[in-house]
C-alpha cells in the first residue's frame, strides 16, 4: 500500500475517546440494521422509491463534485450534506433499513468522488460518518411514522448535529462546543435541504418520475453555499472587511473600467493615530475590540458598492468608484469625524475614547493609473498628515 492511502486507513495520532466512540456509533448502527433486516420486506414500490432516489442522488452528486471537493476543503465545521434530501425522502416513504442503505450509498457515492485529494479525509471517519447516517435515519424513519414529516426532520438534523459534534469534540478538544453547531447559513442551509427532502417524499407516491426534477434545485443550492464560502473567504475574520488581497483585485478591476471610461476613482489610506497606545493601556483584546468599531464606523460612512479593506494591523483602504478629489475629501473628513466620535466599550467594560485617524487621499487617474501608483501617493499623503500632527486629511497633489 502506498503511504497516502497507509494513512487514510491509520487511526495512529488519534486522540483518546476517540475510537471508543467511533465503535460504540459503528455497533449501534450495525445492531439496529441486524435487528430490522429480518422484519423488512420491501414492497415492489418501495423498492421503486429508493430507485428513484438513488438515481437522483447519483446524479447530483456528479454536478455537484467539483463545488463539493472546494467546500469540503473550506469547511471548519461539521459538514452539511446536500444529499441528505434523498435519504430523508427514503426515511419518509422507505422502510428504515431501505432508507439507511440509500444513505451509506448516497454518502459513500459522494465520499469517493469528492474526498480524494482533500487533507483530513480519513476512510475511518468515513466509516463512521456512514454509521452516523444510518443511526440518524433510522431515529428519523421512526419518528416519521408516529409525528409525521416535520418532527422527523427535526430529528434527523438534532440526531446527525449531536453524534457529528460530539465526534468533532473528541477530534478537537479545545474547540468550544456550540461552535460545532455550525453557522446560521449551514443550519439554514441543512433546512431548506429536509424541506426538499419533504417535497420528494410527497411526490414520490403518485408521480414518482418528477423526483428527479429535484435535482437542479439541490446543486443550486449547494453551489449558493460555495459561493457564500468562498465570500467569506475574501474577508479579513478580525474586522469583517475585505482582505489585503480581495480589496486589491477590486481596486484593479476598479481601476481599468475607470480608464476605460474615462471616470474618477478615489482611494482613502487610513492610518490609526497611536494604535500602540491603545494597546499598551488597555491590551491587545481591546484593541481588537477599537479595529472592529473603526472598520463598523468607515463602511458605515461609504455607499454599498464602495469597497472597504484592512490594509494591514490598523490601516484601512477605501476604494470610492466615481468619486473624485473634492468628494473623496468629504468623505475622508465623515469618517476622521465618525472615528473621533467612536465610544468602543470593551469586552471588562472599560470605555475608549479620543480615538483618531490620519487618512491619505488620492484619485485616479490624477494620482496615476494603476492600483501601486494610486495607494503608494494615498500612503504618502498619510505620511504628511502624520507629519503635520495627525488628525487630518491630507490629498495627494
Ligand atoms: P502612528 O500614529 O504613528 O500610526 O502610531 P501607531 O502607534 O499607530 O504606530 P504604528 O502604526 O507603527 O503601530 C501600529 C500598531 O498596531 C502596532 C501593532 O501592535 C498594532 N496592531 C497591528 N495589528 C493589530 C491587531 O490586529 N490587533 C491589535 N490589537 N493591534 C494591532
Ligand atoms: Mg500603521
Ligand atoms: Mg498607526
Amino acid at each position: 500500500m502506498d503511504q497516502q492511502g497507509e494513512s487514510r486507513f491509520a487511526y495512529r495520532g488519534v486522540p483518546p475517546g476517540v475510537v471508543p466512540y467511533y465503535v460504540a456509533v459503528e455497533v449501534g448502527a450495525v445492531a439496529l440494521l441486524v435487528l430490522a433486516v429480518p422484519a423488512t420486506r420491501p414492497a415492489p414500490r418501495e423498492w421503486l422509491f429508493f430507485a428513484v432516489l438513488l438515481a437522483s442522488a447519483v446524479v447530483q452528486t456528479e454536478l455537484s463534485a467539483k463545488a463539493e471537493r472546494m467546500r469540503r476543503f473550506l469547511a471548519r465545521n461539521p459538514h452539511v450534506s446536500v444529499a441528505s434530501v434523498w435519504y430523508f425522502a427514503g426515511a419518509l416513504v422507505t422502510p428504515p433499513v431501505l432508507a439507511a442503505v440509500l444513505a451509506v450509498l448516497v454518502y459513500g457515492h459522494l465520499w469517493l468522488r469528492t474526498a480524494g485529494g482533500v487533507p483530513g479525509s480519513r476512510l475511518y471517519r468515513a466509516t463512521c460518518s456512514a454509521a452516523t447516517l444510518v443511526v440518524t435515519v433510522f431515529a428519523a424513519a421512526s419518528v416519521a411514522g408516529v409525528a409525521g414529516p416535520i418532527a422527523a426532520g427535526l430529528t434527523l438534523a438534532l440526531v446527525n448535529t449531536l453524534l457529528v459534534m460530539v465526534g468533532f469534540k473528541l477530534h478537537e478538544p479545545s474547540r468550544p462546543f456550540l461552535s460545532l453547531a455550525g453557522s446560521v447559513s449551514e443550519n439554514l442551509l441543512d433546512a431548506a435541504t429536509l424541506c426538499l427532502g419533504v417535497v420528494a417524499a410527497a411526490l414520490l407516491p403518485a408521480e414518482p418520475w418528477l423526483v428527479p426534477l429535484l435535482v437542479l434545485p439541490v446543486v443550486l443550492l449547494h453551489r449558493g453555499e460555495l459561493g457564500r464560502r468562498l465570500e467569506l473567504q475574501a474577508r479579513d475574520p478580525k474586522t469583517g472587511l475585505l482582505t489585503s488581497g480581495e480589496w486589491r483585485a477590486r481596486a484593479e478591476a476598479e481601476l481599468s473600467r475607470a480608464a476605460r471610461s474615462g471616470g474618477d476613482c478615489g482611494i482613502l489610506m487610513l492610518d490609526l493615530d497611536h494604535f500602540k497606545r491603545v494597546n499598551d493601556t488597555y491590551g491587545h483584546l481591546a484593541g481588537d475590540d477599537v479595529l472592529r468599531a473603526v472598520a463598523g464606523a468607515v463602511r458605515a460612512e461609504v455607499r454599498v458598492y464602495d469597497s472597504v479593506g484592512r490594509f494591514g494591523g490598523e490601516e484601512f483602504v477605501v476604494l470610492l468608484p466615481g468619486i473624485g478629489r473634492v468628494h473623496s475629501v468629504a468623505v475622508a473628513e465623515r469618517i476622521r469625524d465618525a472615528v473621533a466620535a467612536l465610544a468602543v466599550v470593551a469586552a471588562d467594560g472599560t470605555r475608549i475614547t479620543g480615538l483618531s485617524v490620519s487618512i491619505g487621499v488620492a484619485v485616479h487617474p490624477a494620482a496615476g493609473g494603476g492600483v501601486d501608483e494610486v495607494l503608494g501617493a494615498a500612503d504618502k499623503a498619510v505620511y504628511a498628515a502624520k507629519n503635520a500632527g495627525r488628525d487630518r486629511v491630507c490629498v495627494s497633489r
